[in-house]
């Protein structure tokens, strides 16, 4: 593992810390700690954690020595000082002479000495910082020492790997009681370069940054070493079958781990997905003994609550054989959700009781021959477990190379995946009415679609915006957010529209509310128009629609958890405007359209319905159009624009609101909302 440390950055980072009043020893305990977290083969997303021992001015103006350690949850490759909140290092350490000190009570003290009493909590491991004796300590999750160590004989081979320079703590749920050992163990052994923490990871310490740092990267170094000197050569036999394609399997794997919401009839709890054709996952599947591997258990305990303990592994889906695949995959998520639960039952009996589930579904989905997906709540969530899982994949393989893995108890897993201080990483998150569901808009980049991808994502959806216009389709994605998606869309393109649908189902994998928006205007008095421009609105303004509805249903079907198509019809469709026929009738087609699809999926539970606005202003109705409409009726643009019952302007946030209650709505299908300010002509009979 090559070192990152460069003397020249160290001196930036010392400069420009200076400015704010951070001395070197802090300006470089941010920047070492940034380089450990930016090596994914060190830690992954909030895991690990560093400390320094310093003195700080407090509130009363004291110098006080204080332990800085990274806070709970927070990520070391975007450390910033706040991320180092600073604890009273006496009082933590007078808690040596207890016996016990319990999680609840510990967090309390450790809050009642932070220098700032509104810093955030410091991390779950910070009585291990505390009561090692050294300046600079970092703790890492290295996958190469996790290789080593997650063996039944883990301590001996720790001993051959690194040559005594660190001593073996044998496994403890990380906290006081781990703390305590820790230094006994230290005391005891009086090891160079710092501790093993058994089925859990490394710890280095030195004088300064660079020491802890360097130590780490050498330490790592010997047990890469160690891995590529003892690895058995393993001959995985290779299996070219063909496969049916991820964008196939992903709405399949996704409704099989899905739930029925047991309270809100209609109501699914849906995840998203992350895919990854991971080389070392695929490798690992084909391992002879991949069932014994695969229910072995976590690389290291700060894992479960991101992936849960083991993986759900689904059949190998054979070309042309996608229904058997299906069926299969139902019934192993099923087997999961019983097993989670048996596993759930006997622990919380075992650990007193009182504890709340978590929902028991995967979180991480193996296909033999495809790859592997993280499920989350979210999308973020969803990569994340995909990231752990690659990760697993590649430590388990060196572990099996060099012996036998083994993992921590399935006791101990449910004791750090149900711990309070655990749980608390994922933070208390108040989950919003779309968690967990995929909204595609097309016509995403204009001004309604614009804003009904706006307030989909505010509402928690994951949200793809396709357009034509790829360009300002990612403008507006980036508004919206990391994970917001732009897929570039011709729904008159039967062959771009099958594609951007394939994009979806393997970024998110599937999709439950489409907003079928995209369209444009044709104008021609209908006797005497040509006909070439009423085809070309139809294709757009009707089969546009019905291309991305075909789309959308055949991934619903597969996900068999309903879904929710929506339309935008316009006004034109019930109070046709003079001389506006090719806009009107295919308009007029679709709202038959909409009733079509919810006449025919109403028992898939696939819902349909349709928003009529009008007089918005967008790509159809610009500010040149709206002066010369104005203009021709001699009324003001603002008399114009608000020409309506109620006399107020609609505008595409009003639109984007009804779409949002019809994907809300799960006892309407087949509805009409109007949203044109009052228009009694235009009113639905
Ligand atoms: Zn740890």
């Amino acid at each position: 593992m090559q070192s990152w440390w460069l003397d020249r950055d160290a001196e930036a980072i010392i400069a420009h810390g200076a400015k704010s009043g951070i001395d070197a020893d802090f300006a470089l305990r941010i920047y070492t700690t940034r380089l450990l977290g930016r090596d994914r083969k060190l830690v992954l997303h909030g895991g690990g954690n560093t400390s320094l021992k310093t003195h700080v001015v407090d509130a009363f103006g004291e110098k006080v020595v204080v332990l800085r350690v990274k806070a709970s949850g927070a990520d070391m490759a975007a450390i910033e000082p706040e991320g180092l909140p600073a604890v009273r290092l006496e009082a933590l350490r007078r808690l040596r002479a207890r016996d016990d000190v319990g999680d609840e009570e510990l967090v309390a003290i450790e809050r009642a000495n932070l220098t700032d009493p509104l810093a955030a909590n410091p991390s779950v491991e910070t009585m291990l910082h505390a009561f090692l004796p050294h300046k600079f300590i970092d703790h890492t999750h290295a996958t190469a020492v996790l290789s080593v160590i997650d063996q039944a004989d883990g301590e001996k081979k720790c001993a051959e790997a690194f040559g005594g320079r660190l001593a073996y703590v044998p496994y403890l749920m990380p906290g006081f009681g781990l703390a305590k050992k820790a230094i006994e163990v230290f005391e005891r052994a009086k090891p160079s370069d710092g501790l093993i923490l058994g089925k859990h990871g490394i710890v280095t310490f030195g004088e300064t940054a660079r020491e802890a740092y360097e130590r780490m990267i050498g330490m790592v170094t010997l047990a890469e070493g160690f891995i590529a000197r003892n690895s058995r050569a393993v001959v995985a036999a290779k299996r070219v079958r063909d496969t049916e394609p991820v964008t196939a399997i992903s709405p399949i794997v996704r409704g099989a781990c899905s739930l029925k919401e047991e309270k809100i009839e209609g109501a699914w709890r849906r995840l998203v997905l992350d895919f990854r054709a991971s080389d070392a996952a695929l490798h690992l599947m084909n391992a002879e003994d991949f069932e014994r591997i695969r229910d072995a258990g976590v690389i290291t305990p700060d894992h479960p609550i991101r992936t849960k303990n083991w993986p759900l592994v689904l059949p190998f889906p054979e070309r042309g054989k996608l229904d058997d695949f299906a069926k299969a995959a139902r019934q192993a998520a099923n087997d999961f959700v019983v097993r989670y639960r048996t596993y759930f039952t006997r622990h919380n009996k075992r650990s007193g009781g009182g504890k709340l589930e978590l929902d028991p579904l995967p979180r991480v989905v193996f296909v033999p021959g495809v790859g592997l997906f993280g499920l989350g709540r979210t999308k973020r969530d969803a990569a994340i477990a995909a990231d752990i899982a690659e990760t697993w994949a590649e430590a388990v393989t060196d572990t099996e190379a060099i012996g036998k893995f083994e993992s921590i108890s399935e006791a101990d897993m449910f004791d750090v995946e149900y711990w309070p201080l655990e749980q608390k990483k994922l933070g208390v998150r108040k989950e919003l009415p779309l968690a967990g569901q995929i909204a595609a808009v097309t016509g995403a980049a204009g001004a309604i679609g614009c804003a009904t991808a706006r307030a989909f994502a505010a509402t928690g959806a994951e949200v793809v915006l396709l357009d034509v216009n790829l360009a300002a389709a990612r403008e507006v994605a980036q508004a919206i957010g990391p994970t917001a998606l732009a897929v570039a869309c011709d729904v008159t393109d039967a062959a771009s529209v099958d594609e951007a649908f394939g994009t979806i189902a393997e970024a998110f994998g599937g999709v439950d509310i489409v907003v079928s928006n995209a369209g444009a205007a044709w104008q021609g008095r209908i006797g005497e128009v040509d006909e070439a421009i009423l085809r070309k609105s139809f294709e757009l303004n009707f089969y546009g629609h019905q291309r991305v509805a075909q789309a959308a249903i055949k991934i619903m079907l597969a996900q068999r958890t309903g879904g929710c198509l929506l339309f935008n019809v316009s006004k034109q469709a019930v109070n046709p405007g003079p001389d506006f026929g090719p806009y009107g009738v295919p308009k007029a087609a679709l709202l038959a359209l909409m009733r079509q699809y919810a006449l025919d999926y109403g028992a898939d539970g696939i819902r349909a319905n349709a928003v009529n606005a009008d007089r918005i202003r967008s790509g159809l109705l610009t500010e040149d159009f709206v002066k010369e409409r104005a203009k021709a009726r001699g009324v003001s643009e603002k008399d114009y624009m608000i020409g309506n019952l109620l006399r107020r302007e609609v505008t595409a946030e009003d639109v984007a609101q009804a779409f949002l209650h019809q994907a809300l709505a799960l006892k309407t299908t087949a509805a009409v909302t109007t949203v044109d300010g009052g228009n009694i002509a235009a009113a639905m009979r």
